[in-house]
């Protein structure tokens, strides 16, 4: 059957001063009714971006998604104006983000704040948004909502703020929720609390989720399938099961490697020596071409293709990429 969103050759490129940047360059990926997608890179891969892509909250300028298509349930996003796109986001598609002091407005309650999302798309009268907010905050997990609702953001602690923008996040029972680093600014104990949050959405609601995140350890726990991208494109896609037992990209492999590191520096993902090149539009050959161990002369030449290799786990690699020559 159909994937819930699919996504087609996107490019989503920033016009700077630094010339035109290709932050999303040539990405394709799909997320299935029921699924957890774990979406993994170093920042600057163009996970986030992506993710802003699917809901268009790229700032235009400087972003502007330039080709490719993004189609959820069917219906290409990316054609679609702001007023049709306003019934989505928030509703059939929702994200929570790393800080949510950014999602949440500090001059308004957290209980206006929600019952105004709700009744944006569902139509509730006051009463019923009030009824439906508390509903929403019991289920994340929040003690005391009918006081919280009263409170404002400051008031709360990053935890519970979290919980709330959850709240919200899944106050119009979206179907696809897309989690930015949801964890990353929290302490571990209450990381562990908002992730099974997420999995019991996913289990008992059947919320497709895209989980954005540069922790293998989350990957590993809550995904089902797995995307690894480095430098605006996929380099490798599998279960989760394959991309562990078989990875087959050198940066999926550097990333496996350097897991059990990765505990003592929660931002840097590892290890892999080198840095994530500048990106930009005459970029040629494997972009981890630097950092490679395996470089071959071809590498730097020409950009590999992202090739299935055995059945649903495909990577972009030359070392995987013999087909054509073995033909000859
Ligand atoms: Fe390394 Fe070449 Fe594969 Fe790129 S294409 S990951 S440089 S072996
Ligand atoms: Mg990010």
């Amino acid at each position: 059957s159909r994937p819930l969103l699919e996504i087609k050759e996107l490019h989503t490129h920033f016009f700077t001063d630094r010339g035109e940047i290709p932050a999303v360059d040539g990405v394709d990926l799909y997320i299935n009714k029921g699924e957890v997608l774990g979406v993994v890179g170093e920042s600057g891969c163009g996970k986030s971006v992506t993710s802003l892509s699917i809901l268009k909250l790229i700032p235009q300028p400087p972003g502007k998604i330039v080709h490719g298509s993004i189609s959820f349930k069917g219906q290409d996003i990316v054609s679609l104006n702001e007023r049709d796109m306003r019934k989505i986001r928030g509703n059939a598609i929702s994200m929570i983000f790393q800080e949510p002091m950014t999602s949440l407005n500090p001059l308004f309650t957290i209980g206006d704040q929600i019952m105004e999302t709700i009744r944006l798309h569902r139509g509730f009268t006051k009463k019923e948004a009030k009824a439906h907010a508390i509903e929403m905050l019991i289920k994340v997990g929040i003690p005391r909502p009918e006081s919280i609702i009263q409170e404002y953001p400051h008031q709360l602690s990053g935890g519970m703020r979290q919980r709330v923008m959850i709240a919200m996040a899944i106050s119009c029972n979206p179907e696809l929720l897309i989690a930015d680093e949801p964890t990353t600014a929290l302490d571990v104990t209450i990381q562990a609390q908002i992730l099974d949050l997420i999995r019991h959405l996913n289990e008992e609601q059947g919320t497709s989720v895209m989980l954005i995140t540069h922790d293998l350890g989350v990957v590993a726990e809550m995904c089902h399938r797995v995307v690894i991208m480095y430098a605006g494109k996929v380099v490798e896609e599998g279960s989760v099961y394959d991309i562990f037992k078989n990875p087959l990209h050198p940066y999926t492999q550097g990333l496996i490697q350097s897991v059990p590191r990765m505990k003592e520096s929660r931002d840097r993902l590892y290890a892999i020596p080198g840095n994530v090149p500048v990106l930009g539009t005459e970029m040629k050959g494997c972009r981890f071409a630097p950092r490679c161990p395996y470089a071959m002369p071809k590498c730097a030449e020409a950009l590999p293709q992202l090739v299935e290799q055995e059945a649903n786990h495909s990577c972009r690699c030359w070392l995987h990429e013999t087909a054509e020559e073995d033909a000859v």
